[in-house]
């Protein structure tokens, strides 16, 4: 009775170790889209983006969810994000957190930081302009937030729209959760 006590507390505190790891991410760093930041830069900011039907311009890949075909995408505009949640949810690391990604363009955090990029995290979820995410893809923005944040204490939780008004409108189709600090 004893040794299954014994054996009954290992696997629960095996099953407890494996849910605080970060193994939902799956790392596929770009080479183009960033530049190397300070191993402590300061984040303060979590924006939220969707990318575009992964087909355009490029008509020969005609499905608007293709991993390669939005990273063929960025390539071509020299931005990345730091995460891209495919739409089976899963969350692809393109950029390394410490690293500075070209996501935010000509911006402004409501306390009137311009230098976006430089004290942000991003994150892009497949989308196109008429169909916003999926269920598997709110569950993994959920993980990948609550992960983030432990870390960060993001001041800021906020889509692009938020920090580029006019000029942006993504994400779009998003329904707002509880997801945003503004
Ligand atoms: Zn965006």
């Amino acid at each position: 009775m004893r040794f299954c006590a014994i054996l009954v507390f290992s696997f629960l505190t095996l099953a407890a170790n494996a849910q605080t790891t970060d193994s939902f991410i799956v790392r596929k760093h770009v080479s183009f889209g960033f530049k190397n930041g300070d191993s402590n830069r300061a984040v303060k900011a979590l924006i939220l983006h969707s990318t575009f039907n992964a087909s355009f311009p490029n008509t020969q890949l005609p499905d608007t969810f293709s991993v390669e075909g939005v990273l063929k995408q960025f390539q071509q505009y020299g931005v990345a994000a730091h995460y891209l949640i495919a739409r089976d949810g899963v969350v692809y690391e393109l950029v390394e957190p410490n690293n500075v990604a070209f996501h935010a363009g000509k911006s402004q955090l409501p306390d009137g930081t311009t230098a976006v990029n430089s004290c942000s995290i991003g994150i892009e979820i497949m989308c196109t302009y008429t169909v916003g995410p999926n269920e598997a893809q709110y569950a993994s923005l959920r993980k990948l937030i609550d992960q983030l944040d432990t870390n960060y204490k993001f001041k800021y939780i906020l889509g692009h729209f938020d920090i580029a008004p006019g000029r942006k409108t993504d994400p779009w189709h998003f329904v707002d959760q509880g997801y945003f600090r503004k």
